[in-house]
């Protein structure tokens, strides 16, 4: 059998690919097939540039086609990185295909670069990460794309379309307030004018949230976080429909993304027990949550699955989980937030989440805020919560609110 034959086997592995399966079973199987994998469980590290021809009619024969699965040369992958595109395309219902990028923050820049041209107007929603916005501020404004923030939580989407709108940045709950987004009903409106919607995916990922079945165009995922799971390695994706997949993939093709195998390695290897560890994210999260929630230092806590966070209705029907991610605000000053912070023993100081230990944060909305303004004086403390023992974790944040007084 020769190079990129490797779909006519199906899964290779004994799979029935028509047979309904629960989403904990596709992150198992998903990607396993036996053309990436040879007869081990995982799918083992290639290393290549060079991919060898046996003539040169196998060699100009190559060069029609491009998918995943056909050997050509290095940049467009081999079957570790094949692997884990096929898996998170499996994760969301509706899915022609997953691109891989070298970070989050890559995948959303190629997403967005694959819709744009210049004189194009960019819907994105005031609580986006803030790089989506240093991306829509410097990079596409100097090509001519104007981007308009706009509320989270707005009922009228429709009413913000201009002409010349092309995309809506989705991204739900929002990054560092955690507002729930109507992601169906935006998309609902969005369809009917033709405006193509992303949306960073990042916190539930496809396990709690799939999102092409709400309408979405194109998901995107930072990767690094919970589908790696191990603080090590920088990676991200994005999955879309048979409509956009042929321009996403040449957009990130002509701009040269690829992952290394070894990256993708470790993200295949997160990814097998990424349900087992969204769970447990969850649980801990939730109570810890519910804990801080009773604390008469604590103003409020902001996590999709408490009543009090804005769009926690819609999370509750759109959502089958929530992660481990959070933020509370303190009542005091953001020099009494940062001795919190400080007085932690388990959580430790640091960007990005999704690993298997517990971070603490403050954060400052107001500095990348400008449709919903956050007061500057309120003191915003973001947790990440681990997989250490929740008892543990929350003897130590007592432990740090009993250093303030
Ligand atoms: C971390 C993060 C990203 C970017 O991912 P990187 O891999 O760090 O570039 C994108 N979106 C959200 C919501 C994130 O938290």
């Amino acid at each position: 059998m020769g190079p990129g034959q490797g779909h006519a086997e199906g899964n290779g592995c004994g799979l029935n690919p028509e047979k309904p399966r629960k989403k904990a079973t596709q992150i198992i199987t998903g990607g396993r097939k036996k053309t990436f994998t040879g007869p081990v469980v995982n799918v083992p590290v290639w290393r290549a540039s060079t991919h060898l021809y046996d003539d040169v009619a196998a060699l100009e024969a190559g060069k029609s086609g491009n998918e995943d699965g056909r050997f050509f040369y290095g940049r467009r992958g081999s079957p570790t990185q094949w692997s884990l595109a096929d898996a998170l395309t499996q994760m969301e219902p509706g899915a022609a295909g997953t691109m891989l990028y070298p970070s989050g923050v890559a995948a959303i820049s190629c997403a967005l670069l694959t819709i744009l041209r210049p004189g194009d107007v960019l819907l994105m929603t005031d609580n986006a990460y803030d790089p989506s916005r240093a991306f829509a501020d410097g990079f596409l404004k100097k090509m001519g794309v104007q981007t308009r923030y706009f509320n989270p939580l707005t009922a009228d989407i429709a009413g913000l379309f201009c002409e010349k709108t092309k995309a809506i940045l989705l991204e739900t709950p929002g990054s560092l307030t955690f507002e729930v987004q109507d992601v169906p009903a935006i998309c609902a409106e969005a369809k009917k004018r033709g405006v193509i919607t992303l949306l960073d995916n990042t916190w539930a990922t496809p396990f709690f949230y799939t999102a092409l079945d709400k309408g979405v165009d194109m998901t995107i995922i930072a990767a690094t976080k919970y589908i790696v799971g191990h603080s090590d390695v920088m990676i991200g994706s994005v999955t879309t429909h048979e409509r956009l997949w042929s321009r996403l993939r040449q957009t990130a093709q002509q701009l040269g993304q690829i992952v290394s195998p070894d990256d993708a390695y470790l993200a295949s290897r997160g990814l097998r027990t990424l349900a087992v560890r969204m769970k447990a994210h969850e649980k801990s999260a939730v109570k810890i949550a519910h804990w801080l929630r009773d604390r008469p230092e604590v103003e409020i806590v902001l996590h999709p699955a408490l009543p009090e966070c804005p769009g926690h209705e819609i999370w509750k029907r759109d959502f089958s989980g929530s992660s481990g991610l959070f933020s509370f605000v303190l009542n005091g000053t953001k020099e009494k937030a940062a001795a919190f912070v400080d007085a932690l023993e388990l959580f430790g100081i640091g960007y990005s989440w999704g690993g298997f230990e517990s971070l603490a944060l403050p954060v400052h909305p107001e500095q990348c805020r400008t449709e919903v303004p956050w007061d500057k004086d309120r003191a915003l403390i973001r947790l990440q919560i681990g997989l250490e023992d929740s008892d543990d974790l929350i003897a130590d944040l007592d432990s740090a609110f009993k250093t303030l007084t």
